[in-house]
């Protein structure tokens, strides 16, 4: 783990490769995110990661979000955009909403309609993203791209909840052709599913992908928010 003194530069390295990566694709640098995957890290290096400029952060379990936010928020009390990133078990909903703007590992419809209700109770709306299991591999989360177009639009028709897009992890594979094949395929359906004339997806247009290790071909392959924890704190 690196010292907090560390984090700003790691933080300003990484946001010039997303830059660089989206102008070499020809886009818009403005157009892609950097949400800091916080695991594991200390209440003092989430801060520091917010001090140096991140605006967006995501944890993956519900209890290591309970324990460190209070301590974050003391902090830091400037902006904050906090998502879930890991998979949610629907008796962790409601301390869920009391965290989380966006719960990006939607993946099943048990859970969609059990947010949607905490949403609706709160009188709030919450984002969401549906995580597709792109790679196809067996330890990952996440619908088949098969049923994710369809399970989106049922998703995005949830009174109380907003569907943002697409979420997945790209292939687990040194073979960047691998990588790039699961990447691609998200494209596809995030235009299926805007394209869908369903109820509330119209607007369903952002994609969440890319880590370390392969945002570069995330950001080639249309990713508008990348979830980078090495790079910016140091080996885990
Ligand atoms: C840990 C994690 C990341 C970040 O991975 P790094 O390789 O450390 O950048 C992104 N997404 C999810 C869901 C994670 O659990």
């Amino acid at each position: 783990m690196s010292g907090v003194s560390e984090i700003a530069a790691r933080w300003d390295a990484v946001a010039a490769r997303v830059a660089e990566s989206a102008r070499a694709a020809g886009r818009d640098p403005a157009d892609v995110q950097i949400l800091a995957a916080v695991k594991t890290q200390t209440p003092a290096a989430i801060s520091a990661a917010l001090a140096a400029g991140c605006r967006v952060i995501g944890q993956n379990r519900v209890q290591e979000l309970t324990a460190t936010m209070p301590d974050v928020r003391a902090a830091w009390d400037g902006p904050v955009e906090v998502h879930l990133i890991g998979s949610l078990q629907t008796n962790k909903v409601n301390a869920a909403l009391r965290e989380v703007d966006c719960v990006q590992s939607v993946d099943r419809w048990e859970l969609a309609e059990k947010l949607a209700r905490g949403a609706q109770r709160r009188d709030r709306h919450l984002d969401v993203f549906v995580q597709v299991n792109a790679s196809g591999e067996e330890t990952k989360g996440g619908v088949e791209p098969e049923e994710a177009v369809e399970f989106a639009a049922r998703v995005a028709g949830l009174d109380g909840l907003r569907l943002r897009g697409l979420m997945t992890i790209g292939a687990n594979s040194s073979d960047d052709g691998v990588v790039r094949a699961s990447l691609e395929r998200m494209g596809e359906l995030r235009d299926a599913v805007v394209g869908s004339g369903a109820p509330g997806t119209a607007d369903a247009r952002e994609l969440s992908m890319g880590m370390s290790g392969d945002l570069d071909i995330a950001i080639e392959c249309g990713s508008t928010m990348v979830r980078i924890g090495t790079a910016i704190f140091g080996p885990r």
